[in-house]
């Protein structure tokens, strides 16, 4: 890596990799969930990462690359975890709780990477690069937003 058109591809190609391997993820995590409403969002945020992907291919376009992922570590890690605290988790409840808290790390972890990845398109000058990624932040945001309203109604129900 040279430029920062460089950097920004990476990044890019960063989180494409990571938007693939959550598609492959987030079924055994829907599945694991027993809160209907828990399962419901994992389910709508699995359709919504799919078309994600395609709104990423849409960007490489924009810039003039060819859409392709590299190895995200802090993915794979943080999917790893997930899977570890699933089969950790001796009760339904507990387990539910622990996959909101997994499932908020890694919108954590996609809040940051499309918030650096939009200002850099937009100090690059692809605008429409920014827009599209914008749009994604805008549903991570979302999706990380229910994750803390779910989590605040389990916890009261104790
Ligand atoms: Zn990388
Ligand atoms: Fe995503
Ligand atoms: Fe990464
Ligand atoms: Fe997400």
């Amino acid at each position: 890596m040279k430029s920062m058109m460089d950097v920004f591809e990476h990044t890019l190609q960063d989180i494409y990799y990571a938007e693939n391997a959550l598609t492959k993820a987030l079924p055994k995590v829907a599945a694991a969930a027993t809160n209907p409403e828990l399962k419901k969002g994992i389910s709508e945020h699995l359709a919504e990462t799919k078309q994600q992907i395609k709104t990423l291919d849409a960007v490489f376009k924009a810039v003039g690359k060819k859409a392709q992922g590299e190895k995200c570590d802090a993915i794979d890690g943080l999917i790893k975890e997930t899977e570890g605290v699933i089969d950790e988790a001796k009760s339904d409840k507990a387990r539910d709780i622990a996959i909101i808290g997994c499932c908020q790390a890694v919108e954590h972890y996609e809040i940051a990477r499309y918030g650096t990845l939009r200002e850099w398109a937009k100090v690059l000058g692809h605008n429409e690069a920014h827009d599209l990624l914008s749009s994604i932040l805008d549903q991570e945001k979302a999706a990380n937003s229910k994750l803390t309203n779910l989590a605040v109604a389990q916890a009261n129900k104790k």
